[in-house]
């Protein structure tokens, strides 16, 4: 299974990712905490790409998608790959041709005040990375592992508009390429958490059932 996902900030992504790569034992690829992470451990693209970071410059979408195209071909045991969040926009779609992908899940959102509201009420565990809300977390401690919740630096009411319209006039045009070739299943993602997991697992299950059979 070769799954990418996107969606607009607050529609679930990270939690569905999350839950999809466990149920069909996928490797979960975040391409930001990748590219963190071969910073990290030095390696020649990323020693590369330190040289980018360390001057406050973007690193090049070429050498991120080279480190992707590596992630995606070392799958050492898993059943395949989700690709949280790209492409986002035409540049990482070029750029991405090389990787074969068979479905991209699009989390769609009708009504962006549901998504400024959740924005709004995100916690984030910086421990083990759980993300949850004020209203299923009023005393701000992680359910999984006990630490102090946090918000998200960037969760407020500015930025959150920029990241939505820049889903909107970048990610959207990347969504309607998937939709005609084919390979796009749309989620509405403004229902619950558990009943937006089960569409997306009747869906997925649907595709690669006709896949298999054709
Ligand atoms: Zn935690």
């Amino acid at each position: 299974m070769k799954i990418a996902i996107l969606g607009p900030p607050g529609s679930g992504k990270g939690t569905h990712t999350f839950r999809i790569a466990e149920k069909y034992d996928l490797k979960h690829i975040v391409v930001g905490d990748a590219v963190k992470q071969e910073i990290r451990k030095g390696t020649e693209l990323g020693k590369i790409m330190f040289e980018y970071t360390n001057q406050g410059k973007f690193v090049p979408v070429e050498i991120v998608m080279q480190l992707l195209k590596e992630q995606v071909e070392d799958l050492r045991g898993y059943n395949g790959f989700i690709i949280d969040t790209a492409p986002i926009n035409m540049e990482q779609y070029y750029a991405m041709k090389n990787i074969t992908l068979d479905v991209v899940i699009s989390l769609n959102i009708n009504n962006f005040d549901v998504v400024r509201e959740r924005i709004l009420k995100r916690l984030i565990c910086p421990n083990c990375k759980h993300v949850t809300s004020i209203d299923e977390a009023p005393d701000r401690i992680c359910g999984n592992c006990g630490s102090q919740l946090e918000k998200r630096y960037d969760d407020n009411i500015e930025t959150i508009n920029i990241r939505i319209n820049r889903y909107k006039n970048e990610t959207v045009p990347v969504l309607e390429n998937y939709r005609n070739q084919g390979i796009l299943i749309d989620i509405n993602a403004e229902n619950s958490k558990e009943v937006v997991f089960e569409e997306i697992c009747t869906k997925l299950d649907d595709f690669f059932q006709k896949k298999s059979l054709n």
